[in-house]
């Protein structure tokens, strides 16, 4: 890694100032702000500097090895782990959200699971954007084609369900750099449950990655199917590259605030640098060249976060915290949104589940050994069997019909509701909803992803549970209609913001998560898979009606980090904070290249999307 030029001015204050002015300083090295400054250094001509709050981890086995994901430092010092404030929805419970904190960002600790979302979801967000053809399914294609380095399925991967279709997917090694395929190890189990799901009406997918993820399948993965290792935005865009003179990446370097140039027109608000706090906890200056641009790649946590530190957001916000307003502009940090997880779990007799890692430390140690010698065994595994639920497969229809009914007739009570006093972002959060109701009426909205986990997966720790082997299916809310918000209290920038994602607040939301754990349960205990079913665990045979299970699951969702939408890309009478070329409306020289842009959630993980997104911007 390259450090800086030692040429600082020391200003008789704390404040170092680097001699050098980059043309495009990035705030975070995580998905977004790796990819953006990958493409940007291509240009030899242009300096171009990222300062990462984490370290480079790219070396440490739990973030290489796939099967190791959630182990070590992963979800330690490598996570932001951002607490919310209780949820009053959720029993008043405070949830943590994860997110990465090392250079790539949250792809050095995620799941790797690499499908797309829906066709008519990125439709919505060019509707959502006066029909702006370039964010489209059909303009975000080729993109998402050019940001992979796919590898098609060998034969053992086909015989275990991997399918794909060639025309979506990019093998160009000299443009995109992510490579995504297939491990080296498929449970027995998830052969089982995709026969069962296609027997509940789920339809083969023959690729998930096609834009019609209503179907069943194996997803690919963030790997590099040559050598089985997670292939993270370090791996990507930074790592092969790191001897580019004109790409310097700071880790351990936590952006404090953006500064601003002395201003000729009150219009004419200018980024001229950046304030850091370096790994020796000195505060540095590093300066925009004339002309240059700050690129502000934090996360849907971190980027508003950083924009309120410089005096860009709510004013009112901004004063009580202690910030001198630079701009007003309401809606930053505004429109959280988040995917939210939940479970049923079921004893198995089968006894290959991912369980014994834990059970059997001997057994662990051998399957490590096999991952380091020829890149099998239950490490290797990483990509997961997947579908994504329409509402069809959820709602009886009389339920469905009343509670589209109820939600219609309430667009303005809950859009003025979710929009926290910000009556243009009502106006978008109301467009946002039409829209999603009006793919829920047409079976478009894709409300639910399930998928199966060999093994256990819930609210109980290992100590409090029965020593035994489990299937779980997991049943993720993929189309939430709950906003929430996310603002700094103080001017501090080491103290987290406080978070309120406002989990559950529209009822629909909350009729789709009980359908999701009805219908886990059904896909638990119909064949093939009741065939390796020996009980329900959770929620447990005494969870009965659908207030039962209501009840239960407000005691346990979590957050599924899938967190978007504090930075929406929408029109400025929508309540926007960047336009579709992601500049921040107001200021001249100031872009945002990461998860907060997405103005409306989709039904898929996010990752790919985002390498897209990210790979399109330059
Ligand atoms: C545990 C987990 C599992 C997931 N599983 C999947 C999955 O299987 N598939 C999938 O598609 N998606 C998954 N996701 C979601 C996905 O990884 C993220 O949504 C995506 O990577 C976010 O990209 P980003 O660029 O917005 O932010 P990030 O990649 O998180 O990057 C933000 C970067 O900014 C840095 N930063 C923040 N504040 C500052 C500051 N003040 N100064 C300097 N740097 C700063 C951070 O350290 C980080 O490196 C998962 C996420 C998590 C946390």
């Amino acid at each position: 890694m390259k450090l800086l030029p030692q040429v600082s001015l020391l200003l008789g204050s704390p404040l170092a100032v680097n001699a050098l002015a980059y043309d495009y300083i990035v705030i975070g090295g995580g998905t977004g702000g790796l990819t953006v400054a990958n493409r940007l250094s291509q240009n030899s001509d242009k300096q171009v500097l990222v300062l990462e709050a984490g370290p480079n981890a790219e070396n440490l086995q739990e973030v290489f090895v796939p099967g190791l994901i959630g182990a070590g430092q992963a979800f330690t010092t490598l996570n932001w782990a951002y607490p919310t404030v209780p949820q009053t929805n959720l029993n008043n419970r405070t949830l943590t959200i994860n997110a990465g904190k090392a250079l790539g960002g949250s792809t050095v600790i995620n799941s790797m699971i690499f499908p797309r979302a829906e066709k008519e979801q990125y439709d919505a967000w060019g509707t959502l954007n006066n029909n702006d053809s370039s964010w489209t399914w059909n303009a975000l294609l080729p993109y998402f084609r050019k940001s992979e380095i796919f590898t098609p399925p060998n034969e053992f991967q086909q015989a275990n369900g991997a399918t794909f279709d060639r025309n979506v997917h990019g093998f160009d090694e000299e443009r995109g750099r992510v490579k995504s395929g297939f491990p080296n190890f498929f449970y027995q189990q998830w052969t089982l449950w995709r026969q069962t799901a296609m027997g509940l009406g789920f339809p083969a997918s023959p690729d998930l990655g096609n834009g019609s993820p209503h179907a069943v399948g194996v997803a690919p993965a963030s790997i590099d199917p040559a050598n089985n290792t997670r292939c993270s935005a370090a791996c990507a865009y930074y790592t092969d590259f790191a001897d580019r003179p004109n790409f310097t990446v700071l880790t351990n370097a936590t952006v404090i605030r953006i500064l601003w140039a002395v201003q000729e027109r009150e219009s004419d608000i200018t980024a001229s640098g950046v304030e850091y706090i370096d790994a020796n906890n000195e505060t540095r200056v590093v300066n925009v060249s004339r002309g240059g641009e700050v690129i502000v790649s934090a996360g849907t946590i971190g980027t508003p976060k950083v924009l309120e530190l410089s005096g860009v957001g709510n004013s009112s916000i901004l004063q009580a915290a202690g910030v001198k307003p630079v701009l007003d502009l309401p809606s930053v940090g505004e429109n959280f949104a988040d995917h939210v997880h939940s479970w049923a779990n079921a004893f198995t007799n089968l006894n290959i589940t991912n369980d014994l890692l834990s059970l059997d430390p001997a057994f662990a140690e051998q399957q490590l050994n096999l991952w380091f010698e020829n890149r099998t065994g239950l490490y290797s595994s990483a990509s997961r069997s997947l579908g994504i639920a329409a509402p069809s497969n959820i709602f009886n229809q009389s339920e469905f019909k009343h509670i589209l009914k109820e939600s219609e007739e309430k667009l303005d009570y809950f859009a003025t509701l979710l929009s926290n006093g910000n009556p243009l972002l009502a106006r978008g959060i109301q467009a946002q909803h039409r829209l999603a109701l009006d793919l829920y009426r047409s079976n478009k909205n894709l409300p639910l992803e399930m998928n199966l986990s060999p093994g256990y997966s819930g609210p109980t720790s290992f100590a409090d549970r029965p020593a035994r082997t489990y299937n779980t299916v997991h049943s993720v809310l993929y189309a939430p209609l709950s906003r929430g918000k996310t603002h700094i209290s103080s001017s501090d920038p080491l103290m987290p913001p406080t978070i309120d994602p406002a989990y559950w607040t529209h009822p629909l939301d909350v009729a789709a998560q009980v359908g999701g754990i009805k219908l886990a349960r059904k896909m638990l205990t119909t064949g093939p898979m009741s065939s390796v079913y020996e009980g329900e665990f959770e929620p447990g045979l005494d969870k009965v009606t659908d207030q039962d299970i209501e009840n239960w699951l407000r005691s346990v969702v979590k957050s599924d980090t899938h967190e978007i939408g504090t930075m929406a890309m929408l029109p400025q009478e929508l309540g926007g904070v960047v336009d579709t070329k992601l500049r921040i409306y107001g200021l001249k020289n100031v872009r945002v290249v990461d998860a907060s842009i997405i103005p409306f959630p989709i039904s898929a993980h996010l990752v790919s999307t985002f390498f897209h997104n990210s790979f399109r911007q330059t």
